[in-house]
């Protein structure tokens, strides 16, 4: 068999279930690959042999033919997931030497079906960034190689600080990183702002933000709970379907979880998209958006035209306040969030001379400048005397921008076409010095979606002039994920599957 790395969810499941594959080989062949590519940095602590005891329960339950439906697929987790025994930390300094002792319902809900866990995924601390480079445990690379480099020169800023290379985007980096360069099948991933998209977008992987309420939030080191949300990054779009069909579901133990049926989303792959209304939002067209990912997105409404779908010129007027009333509402929220580190609980505590000042010092040691940056602002827009004027108003803008949705959805839309993100990726070391808001840009097509409670999918549609990938956004009805696979579906057979780079990181 050529490499088991290599294979979709649907072609391993086939081979494990044909016993052509075991769980037990296939979980080695992540092992090794993941070891090679330490380099990448896309995992911050590899569990090789709780993967190894996984896939060994998994053989034996396909021996006796109780297989579920990822048995023996291998994963890796993000560190935002709480891991039972197994150290979770949010890529945050002060979470050091934290292991749950309980496991989030997503990752329990996946293991149940029987997948395999290769270990825990480097992200933005707290998931606060679009580039991986706020993570406690250093930068991701990207597996793809930036415009005029070769293998050599990457190798040795592999070794080095990783400057010049690039982004996986952000704060899903590790995620998309590992999926893109073959180092588990597939992983799951987090959405604030952009954060499952963005780096799907930027790697050439797929990846699926949820309706709010469709995965449970228990058990998710929490950001702004009103905006995340949990969902995979895969390599293809029918290996999405699989993956959130496992991580869906009502959980009572999550207040905002929706109680409403999981519906078949594998089935939703390849069904036909003929008569769907698809909106083209004119607002997404931005000044200084590189004609390249115009022609993309003109491209991506030929393709749905082509199989049958109606495409329609839409307005979502407030679009161009999203980001602003984002980077209040998600700042006020994490300030609360994040308050409860407090050297008491959990992870580190630097000693003070009083309790105030251990809360102090624990603080100014354990959060890093961007979630700093966050709690001020946050604590700033709550306050008593700003709250009115920030805080309630991007409540509602919030509002009104979900109205825009609502609008288009009642005249007769069945889902919504833009681009994922506003440019390429860019390199490590380019965006992250001195001007913060030149990072937040990157969320500019994907925020809306969070701030609507909407499900969007990124999906990859071709590469750029640079040998880059390129995505497109679907954004869909809530609670309608089912349409976003079959849309997406359509693009990435007409754009043909990316072929990921060659392995250089070796
Ligand atoms: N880049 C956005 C931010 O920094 C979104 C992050 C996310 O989706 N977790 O807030």
């Amino acid at each position: 068999m050529s490499d088991p790395t290599h294979l979709t969810i649907g072609e391993a499941r086939a081979a494990l279930k044909s016993r052509s594959l075991s769980a037990t080989e296939l979980a080695k062949a992540h092992i090794e690959a993941v070891e090679k590519a330490r380099g990448l940095n896309a995992y911050i602590m590899e569990t090789p042999e709780k993967a190894l005891a996984m896939a060994g329960a998994s053989d034996a339950r396909l021996q006796r033919g109780e297989a579920g439906p990822l048995e023996g697929v291998p994963l890796g987790i993000k560190d935002l997931y709480a891991t039972e025994g197994v150290h979770t930390q949010a890529c945050s300094h002060i979470l050091d030497g934290f292991k749950p002792r309980y496991e989030s319902t997503v990752t329990a809900q996946l293991w149940r079906d029987g997948a395999v866990m290769l270990g825990k995924l480097n992200m933005d601390e707290f998931a606060m960034g679009s580039s991986n480079e706020t993570s406690y445990y250093g930068p991701v690379a990207s597996p793809w190689l930036p415009p005029n480099r070769d293998a050599a020169w990457a190798r040795a800023a592999l070794a080095g600080d990783k400057r010049g290379l690039l982004v996986p985007g952000g704060s899903s980096g590790g995620s998309a990183s590992a999926v893109a360069a073959h180092l588990c099948l597939a992983a799951t991933a987090s959405d604030t702002g952009g954060s499952i998209r963005q780096p799907a977008a930027f790697t050439g992987t797929v990846g699926i933000k949820p309706t709010y309420g469709r995965c449970s939030r228990w058990g998710m080191v929490a950001f702004a709970s009103s905006l995340d949300q949990a969902g995979p990054i895969a390599r293809s779009v029918g290996d999405c379907a699989i993956m959130l069909g496992s991580m869906a579901g009502y959980d009572a133990k999550d207040a905002t979880s929706v109680d409403a049926p999981v519906p078949d989303y594998e089935a939703a792959v390849g069904r036909s998209i003929r008569g769907l209304k698809i909106g083209v939002p004119r607002e997404y067209r931005i000044d200084g958006m590189p004609a390249e990912i115009e022609a993309l997105w003109s491209q991506g409404v030929g393709w749905l035209k082509d199989a049958g779908a109606e495409i329609l010129d839409i307005s979502l007027p407030h679009t161009k306040t999203a980001l602003p009333a984002y980077y209040i509402v998600a700042p006020a929220e994490a300030s609360s969030n994040l308050a409860r580190y407090d050297g008491v609980r959990y992870g580190l505590r630097e000693a003070g001379k009083d309790i105030v000042d251990m809360y102090d010092r624990t603080r100014r040691a354990g959060f890093g400048e961007e979630v700093r940056r966050r709690i001020m602002i946050g604590t700033y827009v709550l306050s008593a005397g700003y709250y009115d004027a920030y805080y309630v108003r991007a409540q509602k803008i919030r509002t009104l921008i979900k109205r825009d949705f609502e609008r288009v959805y009642a005249d007769g839309i069945d889902a919504i076409l833009t681009p994922a993100t506003p440019s390429v990726a860019f390199g490590i070391g380019e965006k992250s010095a001195g001007n913060p808001i030149e990072m937040y840009l990157n969320d500019i097509f994907t925020v809306t979606v969070n701030m609507a409670g909407l499900p969007g999918i990124a999906v990859p549609a071709g590469l750029s002039g640079d040998g880059l990938p390129l995505g497109l956004q679907i954004i869909g009805r809530p609670f309608d994920e089912e349409t976003l696979f079959a849309v997406a579906a359509i693009i990435e057979q007409a754009a043909g599957r990316t072929r990921l780079p060659q392995p250089w990181w070796t």
